[in-house]
């Protein structure tokens, strides 16, 4: 059920990134899409190495885009730690130059980092050449704060281009669950949305740009712990 849902909303995806191109408006207008990578093999951890808890832990991935916000995301830093959870951000790096103390901090608390473009713009509109230089300075921003080249790219608008999968390293991930956090205030409709929409394996986008949005994260993070749901980064959703 899943994936024809993931199919249809691939058409709205198709849809919305020709819109997107032609939106001034610079707001996130990141929609709801299947989800999208390249799948690779890896050995899987032998079952002995895991605990009985584990085992029957479901696994989701909270990812937050945008940021580092200079007014929210120490915040969340702070409620994920308390939580025992590890998130996935996707960084802009206008903001990753501006806010180097705070992706420092996010990346020692173990945090995976990835790239959302350079200035927020919809890659696919671009020509290769100025798409390919909004990945590079974004990844070179953040690995002269963390050491680390990102090898993920969640595309603003989730608009990418299949020849950029030559042209980058990049790996592209999208998401499953969409709550449209940034267009309200309401953190309890953003919990209510996930909460009922949520699947083992999925992933949760949130925008760490509001009181409200991190807010919600905790309260999301707080009611999946109870039922059940273990947090973890997109790298051991998409690889596992
Ligand atoms: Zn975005």
């Amino acid at each position: 059920m899943k994936k024809l849902r993931n199919l249809i909303l691939g058409v709205d995806l198709l849809m919305l990134c020709i819109a997107a191109g032609k939106i001034a408006e610079h707001k996130m207008l990141c929609m709801v899409s299947g989800m999208e990578g390249e799948v690779v093999n890896r050995p899987s951890m032998n079952v002995t190495d895991l605990s009985t808890q584990d085992l029957v832990k479901k696994k989701v991935a909270l990812t937050f885009d945008d940021g580092p916000n200079a007014k929210y995301t120490e915040k969340l830093l702070e409620g994920l730690k308390e939580r025992g959870v590890q998130a996935t951000f996707f960084l802009l790096g206008e903001r990753v130059e501006r806010s180097p103390d705070i992706v420092k901090k996010m990346y020692t608390d173990g945090h995976l980092i990835g790239n959302h473009s350079y200035e927020h713009v919809n890659l696919s509109t671009l020509s290769d050449e100025a798409a390919v230089v909004q990945v590079n300075k974004t990844n070179e921003a953040i690995y002269k704060v963390t050491g680390e080249f990102p090898e993920y790219i969640r595309p603003p608008y989730g608009c990418w281009k299949s020849n950029l999968d030559y042209k980058t390293t990049m790996i592209e991930v999208l998401w499953n669950v969409d709550p449209l956090d940034w267009k309200t205030d309401n953190s309890d409709a953003v919990v209510q949305r996930v909460v009922s929409d949520v699947e083992e394996n999925d992933i949760i986008l949130l925008h760490d740009a509001s009181e409200s949005s991190v807010n919600a994260a905790f309260q999301i993070v707080d009611k999946l712990q109870k039922d059940g749901y273990i947090f973890v980064t997109v790298d051991e959703i998409l690889f596992d």
